[in-house]
């Protein structure tokens, strides 16, 4: 559905992404783990369009997407932090998309409702985000990207600047909404435990190169080189 073949990006002298090669089915949860500076980051601009490769295509269901503009693409993308408009509610927030697709002032409005219970915060939409807390924030950017139907959804470590706790509740919460939409979703993430329980698919990332593709069983039981071993924790 999803397919990343050849990539290559190189900033100057340094080649920072590999022949990179990745295909994802319809609804699957790829996560992109590395520790930083890995590539992975860069790897996903270049799906949302954000960068553009020195080599190497972007496929979305089909349609050959390497040259399109982000906006061109229908690709959700939820950031580390503070990617809101904090000057606008969380019901403006969610509907900014929507506004600028020209979606119809009804349509609009229940769609909002749907993603706000879909978060489980259905009566916080009148709410700017300063009165939210860091995780309310992260699960309302969500349902900002999810609004507009994208037909992919890109994570890039959404979690890590908030507490622990959070952190880990978050976890099975993204998964169950991106269960039940079915949404094709690529994650980024430098955490070895969180890449290992939420995904159906782990591509293990290192100087560029995407070094084991695998479930999380067998990335963490069946590790092809020492450094998949040393980085999910088996060998230390
Ligand atoms: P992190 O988790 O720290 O963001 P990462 O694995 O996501 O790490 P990238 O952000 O993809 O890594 O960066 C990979 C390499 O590319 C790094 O060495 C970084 O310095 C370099 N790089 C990224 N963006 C640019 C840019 N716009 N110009 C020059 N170098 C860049």
């Amino acid at each position: 559905f999803l397919s990343i073949s050849h990539l290559e990006k190189s900033f100057g002298a340094n080649r920072v992404v590999k022949d990179f090669n990745l295909p994802i089915e319809k609804g699957e949860f790829v996560s992109l783990l590395g520790p930083s500076g890995c590539g992975k980051t860069t790897v996903l601009r270049i799906v949302a369009g954000f960068e553009s490769p020195s080599s190497g295509s972007v496929t979305i269901d089909g349609q050959d997407v390497t040259g399109l503009r982000p906006n061109d693409r229908n690709i959700g993308m939820v950031f580390q932090a503070y990617a809101l408009f904090p000057n606008l509610t969380v019901a403006q927030n969610v509907a900014f998309g929507l506004k600028v697709k020209g979606v119809a002032k009804a349509e609009a409005e229940a769609r909002v409702a749907e993603m706000l219970r879909l978060i489980g915060l259905p009566d916080l939409g009148g709410r700017y985000p300063y009165q939210l807390s860091g995780g309310q924030q992260q699960r309302v950017a969500l349902a900002r990207a999810l609004a507009v139907r994208p037909r992919v959804l890109l994570l890039d470590e959404p979690l890590s600047a908030l507490d622990a706790k959070i952190r880990v509740s978050l976890r099975s919460e993204i998964r169950e909404i991106q269960r039940e939409l079915g949404i094709t979703t690529v994650f980024v993430t430098h955490d070895q435990e969180e890449a290992l329980s939420m995904s159906d698919r782990v591509v293990v990332m290192n100087g560029g190169i995407a070094e084991q593709v695998g479930t999380p069983f067998e990335v963490y039981n069946r590790p092809t080189t020492r450094f998949v071993a040393t980085f999910v924790g088996t060998l230390n």
